[in-house]
This record gives structure tokens, C-alpha cells and sequence, in this order.
């Protein structure tokens, strides 16, 4: 199952007035969690599982996908 497809099954709840974006945990399935609008985590808050809702690009997913030992990203700001 590929990372896209991960994210494609959270429960996107809502975006709150203080600008997170509120998920149904997908672990627990009973908390919340709220990613603040300027990050890409947050924590549920019942089983404090950690999620990280960004949507990799292809490049990105063949990074993460990669089994290397060692993986190396350099680049300026916004470059990954
Ligand atoms: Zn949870």
C-alpha cells in the first residue's frame, strides 16, 4: 500500500476557526487530531499517536519508499 493511498483513507474532519486541520484519528478511531495550518503533524488526543498529513509528491514517495541504508536530501528551503 503506497503512502498516497494512506493518506487517502484519513477522515479529514474540518478546518477549526484557529486554523488547524482536524482529522478522526485513523489508530484509535475515537480521538481527534489537530494539525496546526502551519505544520505538517499533530497528536491525537486520546492515544497520542502522531500523525503527519503531507501528500508526497511522486519524487517524494520514491525517497521515503527508498530501502538505502543511508538516504541524503540537500537543497534551499522547499527544495524536498
Ligand atoms: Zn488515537
Amino acid at each position: 500500500m503506497s503512502q498516497e493511498s494512506k493518506l487517502d483513507m484519513l477522515q479529514f474532519v474540518e478546518y477549526s476557526d484557529d486554523n488547524f486541520r482536524v482529522y478522526k484519528c485513523p489508530l484509535c478511531k475515537t480521538g481527534t487530531i489537530k494539525v496546526h495550518d502551519s505544520v505538517f503533524y499533530g497528536r491525537c488526543d486520546s492515544c497520542l499517536a502522531t500523525l503527519i498529513d503531507y501528500k508526497p509528491l511522486p519524487h517524494q514517495v520514491k525517497f521515503h519508499e527508498s530501502k538505502a541504508k543511508f538516504k541524503l536530501n540537500i537543497g534551499g528551503y522547499g527544495s524536498g
